[in-house]
């Protein structure tokens, strides 16, 4: 299973310089709060971060000095000196690296959300250890009632009675804890108010607000960052195999998460093209101004988005990429510059050329608020209805327009 390390945390550098600084220096904050966007690459520093605590020939993590590398009776130049590995970050060399890279290490131990039965619990948690040792990019992905498990817990606490087993230290990563009962809670609270200087405790969430404050006021926190739209392209088309233009297309909605651009990948970016299409069919009808038309096609667009705000969102983004396109293009941009470059893209140049692109970007406004009303609980269908009026609106400089006081209510 490759594994990143701490030095090539993609899109991280902040995050890298500090964690590297931390293993340096060997001094280890009872308990870090790793915190910011999904799909941003937490779960993947929490492992780097404890790989590199665990590896043998950083100073200060092996239980036990490796003794020093010395020459053969027949003259053969000596094994690398531990001098020579890395003193920041994990070898990649030593059986310690060897065991937290298959997930193995006895020293490092993993909780995570699980969903489905109480009796299935051991086989979903095998199962997920399976799929991620054989996948590089392996998304965790759960239901709305997934949770850690008390069982997990306690398994944990009975652990944490004795000391590690190899290293020096153990490293607890506890990913997603915003998923996690009252008492479980407590329970974590009570470990981290007696700090054993053995265990390092690594928690992620994207939900912040969700983790106790009691719990984040005993936590170092280290905030992630979105990635930049490039280094995601980079990835997706070097690492994960996506061909160049849909690398472009999926970066370019990702909105700063490499675990949104790979959930769309493979067979999904076909789905994802599909779905840009009628999004830009639609943006098409209300452009047109043809009314009766576009509230068939926004209802049913909308249908279900009470439990599937995602696709409404994705819709509008779309629209709002192809916008900015437009955009790219009058402004003179080469083709290959263009999200949308895998489509026929001569309306688009028509539109670039007839639309000023003041008017353009009072459109891409109207979306971002369409966007924020529909993340907020405002009726998905009447906000994207108004928003899809606006856009096709034919008077829409500033000042040209109708008073609505909210966009619920200006249809
Ligand atoms: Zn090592």
């Amino acid at each position: 299973m490759p594994v990143v390390a701490l030095a090539r945390l993609l899109g991280q550098p902040e995050v890298s310089a500090f964690l590297r600084g931390v293993v340096e220096r060997g001094r280890y904050s009872n308990a870090y709060l790793f915190h910011g966007p999904a799909g941003v690459g937490k779960g993947t520093a929490a492992l780097a971060l404890a790989r590199a605590a665990l590896c043998d020939r950083v100073p200060g993590a092996a239980r036990f000095a490796p003794r020093a590398a010395e020459p053969s009776l027949f003259g053969e130049a000596p094994a690398p000196a531990a001098s020579q590995a890395p003193r920041d970050d994990a070898c990649g060399e030593c059986p310690a690296c060897g065991k937290s890279a298959q997930l193995i290490h006895p020293d490092l131990k993993f909780l995570f959300p699980v969903s489905g039965d109480e009796r299935e619990y051991e086989e979903s948690i095998g199962e997920t250890f399976e799929n991620w040792r054989a996948d590089p990019f392996h998304l965790f992905e759960y239901d709305r009632a997934a949770s850690i498990r008390i069982k997990q817990t306690q398994e944990l606490q009975r652990d944490l009675a004795y000391r590690p087993y190899e290293a020096s230290r153990r490293v607890v990563v506890i990913r997603d804890c915003d998923r996690m009962r009252e008492d479980q809670y407590s329970t974590l609270l009570k470990s981290l108010e007696e700090p054993a200087p053995t265990t390092v405790w690594v928690l992620t969430t994207s939900r912040v607000s969700r983790v106790p404050a009691t719990i984040r006021s005993r936590c170092q926190r280290v905030r992630f960052a979105p990635i930049a739209e490039g280094a995601i392209r980079d990835v997706l088309e070097s690492q994960a195999g996506v061909p160049g233009s849909d690398a472009v297309l999926l970066a370019a909605l990702a909105g700063g998460s490499l675990g949104r651009a790979l959930a769309l990948r493979g067979e999904k970016a076909g789905e994802a093209k599909a779905q840009r299409d009628a999004a830009l069919a639609m943006l098409s009808t209300a452009l047109h101004g043809d009314e009766k038309t576009l509230w068939s096609v926004v209802s049913a667009a909308a249908k279900g988005a009470a439990r599937n705000r995602e696709a409404v969102r994705r819709l509008v983004e779309f629209q709002m990429l192809w916008l900015r396109d437009i955009l790219r293009a009058g402004a003179g941009l080469p083709e290959a510059t263009l999200v949308n470059r895998d489509r026929d893209n001569q309306t688009l140049f028509e539109r670039a050329r007839t639309l000023e692109p003041a008017e353009v970007r009072r459109r891409l406004f109207v979306l971002e608020e369409a966007l924020r009303a529909i993340e907020g609980n405002v009726s998905a269908d009447l906000s994207l209805m108004s928003a899809m009026l606006r856009v096709g609106g034919s008077r829409v400089g500033e000042g040209a327009w109708p008073p609505h006081p909210t966009a619920r209510w200006d249809i």
